[in-house]
C-alpha cells in the first residue's frame, strides 16, 4: 500500500471538484483531485440549458430577485442565508467563466445572451446553446492543465474511492483505487472536499449519467457525516420516453409550448401566470396529472417547438435537434416531441454549512453531492451550476486556511485493509445466477414507481419492503470479472452499495416527512405544514450502525413563507 500526502484532497473532478481544486490551488494548497472518470466525463459535461446569473447587469437582473425566486421555488425549505450568498456571488462566478473563455452565446449587440428558465420572473439564465455545462468543464480543465498548476497539482485521474478516512471524529482523507491496477492505497489530506455529484441512477429511467451513483453521499453517510432533504428528489418535465434523456428546460425558455393529446396548452389550469415556466415541480405535477387522467399519449405529453421556426432551433437549439433525430427520429423543427416526467436532481445531500464545512472536522463538501442548502424542496433550472462554482470556491477559501498548522498523522494499515476486504470478498462469492445489472434496475424501477413524483404511505413502506429485498440479494451476488485490471464489474458492485444506501435514506425521509412541499408531493398530506414541517430532515449514522433522525430549523432571513403561486 502506498500512502500519498496532500494539502487538500478534492473527491471529483465535475465543475463543483474542478473549481474547488483550482481555488485551493491558487491559494497555495498541495492540491490533489481524484476522478473515477477522466474529468472531463463527469456528469456536469451534459449540462445543457445554461447557468443562472444573478447580479450581472441587465441580463442576470438584480440579485435580489434571484434570491427571491430561488426562495420561493425552494417552497421556503432552502435556507435563506445560503441562497443569499448563492445569488450576491454567483454573478462574479459567471463573469469568471467568461473570462477564463468560456464561449456564451451572445445577441446581435455581442452582448451575452440570456433565457427564462423555470420558477424565474424574467430570463437570467445565460448559456452556451445546449451545451452549457460541457463548455464550462472543459475551460475548467483547461485552467487546470496550465503548467503552473498542473504541475503543482497530482491528479488521479480513473481512481476510485471506495472510503473515507475518519480517525478520532476527523477526517483525514481516503481510501481509493487505481482502476489500471486494481491497487488500494491512501490518499492522506488535512481537508477532504466530496464533490461526487448527484445519485440519479438510484431510479430508472434518469437524465443521468450512469456514473452518478451516490458515491460521496454514501461514504459520508457510513462515516457518520450527517445527510439532509434526502427526500427531495427533483423530477424534470421534460425527459425522452424510453432512455429518460433530458430536454432542456432552455426549449421552454426559448418559447416551446407543453400539448396535451387534444393539442391543449394544458398548464393555463395549472400556472396560468407562468405556464410552461413555472417551477419544475408544478410542471412536472401537472404533467403526470394529464397523463394520468387520459389526456396522453403513450403515456407521453407533447413538447412542440415547430413555431420556433428551423432558425432558432439549429441556433440555440441544435443538440435536441440531434438528440430528437437520432434517438427518436422526429424532426422538432415540424413535429411534436413526446416526452415525460424523468428523475433528474437529487436536492438533499452531505449537510454542511455556507463555506461547505461538515459537522465533521476536515471534512468538506459541494456541488451535487452536498445540501448547504440554496435548492429547499425544489432547485430552480440552472442554479446547479451556479451552485457548483460558488460553494466549490468557498469550500476551497475555508479549507486552506483551517489546515494551515495542521499536521499528517500516520494512517494505520487496518484502514485500507478493511476496503480490501470487502472488495476480496466480492471477488472470491461464485455467481448464483442472479446479477448486479438486474439488482440495480429492480432497484431503479421500483424506486420510480414508490418514491416518484406522487408519494402514498403504503406505496413507501412497501418501497422498505423491497430495499430489504434487494440489499439481501446484493449481499449474495457476485461478479464475473474476477482480475485486478479496469474490473468495472467490480466497480458496479461497489457503486450498487452506495445507491442502496441512497435509496434507503430517500425513502425514510419521504415517510417520515408527512406533508407536501416542493418535489415531495404526499397524496395523503396534500398541503404544506409550515407548522410542523418547516424544518429539514437530517440522518446520521451511529457508531453502533443503527441510524438517528434528527430535524434542524430552516434558516429565514428576508422572506416569510408564502404561498407559493405560479
Ligand atoms: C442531463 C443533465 C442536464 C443538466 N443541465 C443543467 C443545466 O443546464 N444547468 C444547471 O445548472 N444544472 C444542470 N444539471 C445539473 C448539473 O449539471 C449537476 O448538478 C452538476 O453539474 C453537478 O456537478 P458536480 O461537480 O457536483 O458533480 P459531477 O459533475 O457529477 O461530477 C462528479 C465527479 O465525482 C467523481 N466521482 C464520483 N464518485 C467517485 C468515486 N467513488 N471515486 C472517485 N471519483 C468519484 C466523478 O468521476 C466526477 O468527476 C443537469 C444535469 C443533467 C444530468
Amino acid at each position: 500500500m502506498a500512502v500519498y500526502e496532500h494539502d487538500v484532497l478534492v473527491i471529483g473532478g465535475g465543475l463543483a471538484g474542478m473549481r474547488a481544486a483550482l481555488r485551493a490551488q491558487e491559494l497555495g494548497a498541495d492540491v490533489a483531485m481524484v476522478s473515477k472518470v477522466h474529468p472531463v466525463r463527469s456528469h456536469s459535461n451534459a449540462a445543457q440549458g445554461g447557468i443562472n446569473g444573478p447580479g450581472l447587469g441587465e441580463g442576470g437582473g438584480p440579485w435580489e430577485e434571484h434570491f427571491f425566486e430561488t426562495t420561493k421555488a425552494s417552497d421556503y425549505l432552502g435556507d435563506q442565508d445560503a441562497i443569499e450568498i448563492l445569488a450576491r456571488e454567483g454573478g462574479k462566478e459567471v463573469l469568471q467563466c467568461e473570462h477564463w473563455g468560456v464561449v456564451f452565446s451572445r445577441k446581435d449587440d455581442g452582448q451575452m445572451a440570456v433565457r427564462r428558465f423555470g420558477g424565474m420572473g424574467k430570463a437570467r439564465t445565460f448559456f452556451v446553446g445546449a451545451i452549457t455545462g460541457q463548455a464550462i468543464l472543459h475551460v475548467l480543465y483547461e485552467q487546470l492543465m496550465k503548467p503552473a498548476v498542473h504541475d503543482a497539482m497530482r491528479m488521479y485521474e480513473e481512481w476510485f474511492v471506495t472510503s473515507l478516512i475518519v480517525d478520532e471524529g476527523v477526517c483525514r482523507g481516503a481510501v481509493a483505487m487505481n482502476i489500471r491496477t486494481g491497487e488500494l492505497h491512501a490518499i492522506t489530506a488535512k481537508a477532504t472536499i466530496i464533490a461526487t455529484g448527484g445519485l440519479g441512477r438510484v431510479y430508472e429511467p434518469s437524465t443521468n449519467a450512469l456514473i452518478c451513483t451516490g458515491d460521496g453521499i454514501a461514504q459520508a453517510y457510513r462515516a457518520g457525516a450527517p445527510i439532509m432533504d434526502m427526500e427531495m428528489v427533483q423530477i424534470h418535465p421534460t425527459t425522452l420516453k424510453g432512455s429518460g434523456v433530458l430536454i432542456t428546460e432552455g426549449a421552454r425558455g426559448e418559447g416551446a409550448y407543453l400539448l396535451n393529446k387534444d393539442g391543449e396548452r394544458f398548464m393555463e389550469k395549472y400556472a396560468p401566470k407562468m405556464m410552461e415556466l413555472a417551477s419544475r415541480d408544478v410542471v412536472s405535477r401537472a404533467e403526470q396529472m394529464e397523463i394520468d387522467a387520459g389526456r396522453a399519449v403513450d403515456g407521453c405529453v407533447y413538447l412542440d417547438m415547430r413555431h420556433l421556426g428551423e432558425d432558432v432551433i439549429k441556433e440555440k437549439l441544435e443538440e435536441i435537434y440531434e438528440i430528437a433525430r437520432d434517438l427518436v427520429n422526429i424532426d422538432i423543427a415540424k413535429e411534436l416531441l413526446p416526452v415525460l416526467p424523468g428523475v433528474h436532481y437529487i436536492m438533499g445531500g452531505v449537510k454542511t454549512d455556507i463555506d461547505g464545512l461538515t459537522p465533521m472536522p476536515g471534512l468538506y463538501s459541494a456541488g451535487e453531492a452536498a445540501c448547504v442548502s440554496v435548492h429547499g424542496a425544489n432547485r430552480v433550472g440552472a442554479n446547479s451550476l451556479l451552485d457548483t462554482l460558488v460553494f466549490g470556491r468557498r469550500a476551497a477559501e475555508h479549507a486552506v486556511p483551517w489546515m494551515q498548522g495542521k499536521t499528517f498523522k500516520p494512517i494505520p494499515e487496518s484502514v485500507v485493509e478493511n476496503d480490501r476486504k470487502m472488495i476480496r470478498g466480492i471477488l472470491d462469492r461464485p455467481t448464483n445466477g442472479d446479477r448486479v445489472a438486474k439488482i440495480r434496475r429492480d432497484m431503479g424501477v421500483s424506486m420510480s414507481a414508490n418514491v416518484g413524483l406522487f408519494r402514498s404511505p403504503d406505496k413507501l413502506v412497501a418501497q422498505q419492503g423491497e430495499l430489504k429485498t434487494l440489499r439481501e440479494r446484493y449481499d449474495k451476488v457476485g461478479v464475473e470479472d474476477k482480475g485486478s485490471v479496469f474490473n468495472t464489474d467490480l466497480l458496479f458492485h461497489i457503486e450498487l452499495g452506495y445507491m442502496l444506501d441512497c435509496a434507503d435514506m430517500i425513502a425514510t425521509s419521504a415517510i417520515e416527512r408527512k406533508e407536501s412541499r416542493g418535489a415531495h408531493t404526499r397524496l395523503d398530506f396534500p398541503n404544506r405544514d409550515d407548522e410542523n414541517w418547516l424544518k429539514h430532515i437530517v440522518l446520521t449514522k451511529q457508531p453502533d450502525g443503527s441510524e438517528k433522525m434528527t430535524y434542524i430549523p430552516v434558516t429565514i432571513t428576508e422572506f416569510q413563507p408564502e404561498e407559493r403561486k405560479y
